[in-house]
């Protein structure tokens, strides 16, 4: 989940908006003045929609509050910390590596819900204090404000912690499977189907309810099941992935064997006879036998096809100074991690200055296969 409207950074942490998330925001402030009108009919049409704004506004902040702790907690452990960016189904916080013990993996997930939770209860305590007794609606704009955001952070603590992952309740259950068994693989497994369980039993209810007369309650039931069971499934191949690759070095999977072409050569004659012929990606521009660049179809795809047959190779390369690097010891995770961040599909190895080889995402995806073929 990529931001595309970029709002600050707090911490450290830079803090985006995905654009759904203007769906989920209109349809929060549509449906809290819809609520206002029922609860407060005396208010005043403007009275409740500005009240409907800021209670939306300020719901999306203590959105942030929650992903924000856990980010911050991973960061106290040594896991670095990308970005945090709302999206239509809530926040997510990019953290770029995996919890390397199961107590880690314990207070990232279970963070998050008692940040909510305490920011719901004192939104309720405070509004009490104001003088609302439930189950009477606060007509005082404030403490109608302060109620709802109560009840809204307890809900989102509540449902976090439903223990499918990749929800805050998924990745507690998975660490404390992983603390009993001692296996994050055999955790990583359990939590999964855990949660493919209840994602599964939410979807039934849903329909269930929805044939019973529920009617938009039920869909909405089996669209968060539907929703959990994708990204349980997504988060333990990611998962999976990072634990098939663990101990795997870049030097391990790349090619030394490169491919290279002479920089003087014709661009228009180098794609005819390299590129579409041998179908490789990825060439090593060399000068007078010295490494001095890349180039990949990207850097050709930028070119006009017309100007192809006046342009050389050494025009268009990107210079190897420019490349994404990786070091042979790096872990294979983190350079898939740099070229999926990137948006790349290779990576240059450089060992003490001298390009080593080339590792791409087809080389890795080669080592997987081999290992699936043969179920080591
Ligand atoms: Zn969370």
């Amino acid at each position: 989940m990529k931001a595309q409207i970029k709002l600050g950074r707090i911490f450290g942490v830079d803090i985006g908006l995905h654009y759904s998330w203007f769906i989920i925001a209109l349809l929060i402030t549509l449906s809290l003045a819809s609520q206002f009108s029922l609860t407060n009919p005396d208010w005043s049409d403007s009275l409740r929609w500005t009240l409907a704004i800021i209670t939306a506004v300020l719901f999306f902040g203590a959105i942030v509050a929650h992903e924000l702790s856990h980010a911050l907690v991973a960061k106290a452990r040594g896991l670095p910390v990308r970005s945090i960016t709302l999206f239509a189904l809530g926040g997510v916080a990019q953290i770029e590596k995996e919890a390397a013990d199961a107590k880690t993996e314990f207070w990232m997930g279970i963070i998050g819900p008692i940040t909510s939770f305490v920011i719901g209860f004192v939104c309720l305590a405070i509004t009490m204090a104001l003088g609302w007794r439930p189950p009477e609606f606060p007509q005082q704009p404030l403490s109608a404000m302060l109620m709802w955001l109560g009840y809204i952070n307890i809900a989102l603590a509540i449902f976090n912690m439903i223990p499918g992952f990749p929800l805050d309740g998924g990745r507690v259950l998975r660490a404390i499977a992983w603390w009993i068994t001692g296996d994050a693989k055999r955790a990583t497994t359990i939590a999964a189907r855990v949660g493919q369980v209840i994602a599964f039993g939410m979807i039934v209810l849903g329909v269930m309810r929805f044939f019973g007369g529920a009617g938009f309650n039920g869909l909405w039931i089996a669209f968060i099941g539907w929703f959990l069971l994708k990204a349980a499934r997504e988060s333990h191949a990611q998962v999976a992935l990072n634990e098939a690759l663990h101990g795997v070095r870049v030097a391990d999977v790349m090619s030394p064997d490169y491919a290279t072409v002479d920089g003087h050569s014709n661009l228009q004659t180098f794609v005819e006879e390299h590129l579409v012929r041998t179908g490789r990606r990825c060439f090593i521009v060399t000068f007078n036998g010295q490494a001095e660049g890349m180039i990949t179809p990207n850097e050709i795809k930028a070119i006009q096809r017309a100007q192809w047959s006046y342009k050389t190779v050494g025009d268009v390369m990107r210079p190897l100074n420019q490349v994404q690097k990786v070091a042979p010891n790096t872990p294979v995770v983190e350079a898939l991690e740099v070229m999926a961040r990137e948006d790349l599909n290779q990576l240059a190895v450089i060992r003490d200055g001298q390009l080593a080889g080339v590792i791409s995402r087809g080389n890795v995806l080669q080592l997987l296969r081999t290992r699936a073929e043969l179920q080591v």
